[in-house]
């Protein structure tokens, strides 16, 4: 497994991460807790040491199978990315990254997850009602404190980025990114490229488009975020699922790969970048290892971009999950 140090924080983890969005259930149809377990840990057999969660996954039942999963002597062995900024009221999310928000929020996460110090803490969402400065200066001093190793950033842009770091060591950003949704190609990632940040890619699999099981007559059950996605509804879904039958072609004509692999690798090949895959079965982890042995040169780039313009003539891009900007009137 290729490992990467996130940031200057001298912290090394590896350069595929498991996301466990889909393991806290909420937004993707519920989960089962004994496949998620075994997921986390068999994910850590595999060599994936990083494993992404946020308190918001399942309003914290993701962070709390996140800590069952490490029981047993293998917190030591991974690296924990987790977030903060994110609160709900009443089933309703939105962005919260005050100072005293923080500092409940942590107690909180560090509970759930059964441990003492966190990893990587990422703030969630830019905050616009707060200082980024005030956020960035609280993340310092849990640093200082010993209960976090790293800081990240997720969601944010780079002058956002640019007030975070006047007060505080930014290691890491967590944007969208996959072979569908690049829009951080015009700014984040040579933005985190040029300052030193690693960058957490979200969505390596566009939210399992790019796994290749998906057909025409693939539909979502319960809660599942992907029945109202625009990817994944018409018009467009027939578009994106023909995109991914010319991939699947081009990965075995040019690799003898599966478009998972090509997908995962694609992401590893753009940067200082680190592939998030959610999973939530043990089996959607099996191919771990073709990801590994290749790189994508410039010709199978081009031709990628060449079907995807072919293909997709009507992008759109991942800003539907957005959280409101404004906090609710009334809260405290
Ligand atoms: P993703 O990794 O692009 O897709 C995950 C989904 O792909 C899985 O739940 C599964 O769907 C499907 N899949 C995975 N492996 C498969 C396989 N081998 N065969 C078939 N299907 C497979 O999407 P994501 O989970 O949204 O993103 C990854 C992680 O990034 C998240 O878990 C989370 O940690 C993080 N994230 C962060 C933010 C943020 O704002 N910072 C936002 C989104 C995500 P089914 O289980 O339905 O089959």
């Amino acid at each position: 497994m290729e490992q990467i140090e996130i940031g200057t924080s001298g912290l090394a983890t590896s350069r595929i991460g498991l996301g466990t969005w889909a393991i806290g259930g909420w937004m993707w149809g519920g989960s089962d807790e004994k496949d998620a377990i075994a997921t986390i840990r068999s994910a850590v057999e595999r060599g994936i040491t990083l494993i992404d969660t946020a308190p918001v996954y399942g309003f914290g039942r993701s962070e709390e199978i996140v800590g069952k999963a490490l029981t047993g002597g293998l917190r030591d062995k991974v690296q924990i990315a987790t977030k903060v900024g994110l609160a709900w009221a009443d089933g309703k999310v939105f962005r919260d990254s005050r100072p005293a928000r923080i500092r409940a929020e942590i107690e909180d996460s560090l509970r759930r997850l059964g441990t003492d110090v966190i990893d990587l803490y990422q703030v969630h969402w830019p905050d616009l009602e707060t200082p980024f400065e005030d956020t960035a200066r609280t993340l310092d001093a849990l640093r200082q404190e010993g209960k976090i190793r790293a800081i990240g950033v997720s969601n944010y842009a780079p002058a956002q980025m640019e007030a975070f770091r006047a007060v505080a060591q930014l290691d890491a950003v967590q944007p969208p990114y996959n072979l569908f949704e690049r829009e951080i190609e015009a700014d984040v990632l040579p933005y985190a490229t040029r300052t030193g940040l690693t960058v957490l890619s979200y969505g390596a699999l566009c939210r399992g488009l790019l796994s290749g099981r998906m057909s025409a007559t693939t539909t979502f059950e319960g809660d599942d975020l992907r029945k109202v996605d625009p990817k994944f509804t018409p018009p467009r879904f027939a578009q994106y699922l023909a995109a991914v039958e010319e991939l699947k072609a081009l990965a075995k004509v040019r690799y003898g790969k599966s478009v998972l692999a090509l997908a995962l690798r694609w992401v590893l090949d753009q940067g200082p970048t680190i592939a998030l895959w959610g999973a939530r079965h043990p089996g959607q982890l099996d191919p771990v290892g073709d990801v590994d042995g290749f790189h994508i040169d410039a010709d199978t780039k081009a031709e990628i971009d060449t079907i995807l313009a072919r293909t997709v003539t009507d992008p759109v891009s991942p800003a539907f999950m957005a959280p409101p900007t404004r906090r609710p009137a009334g809260t405290p």
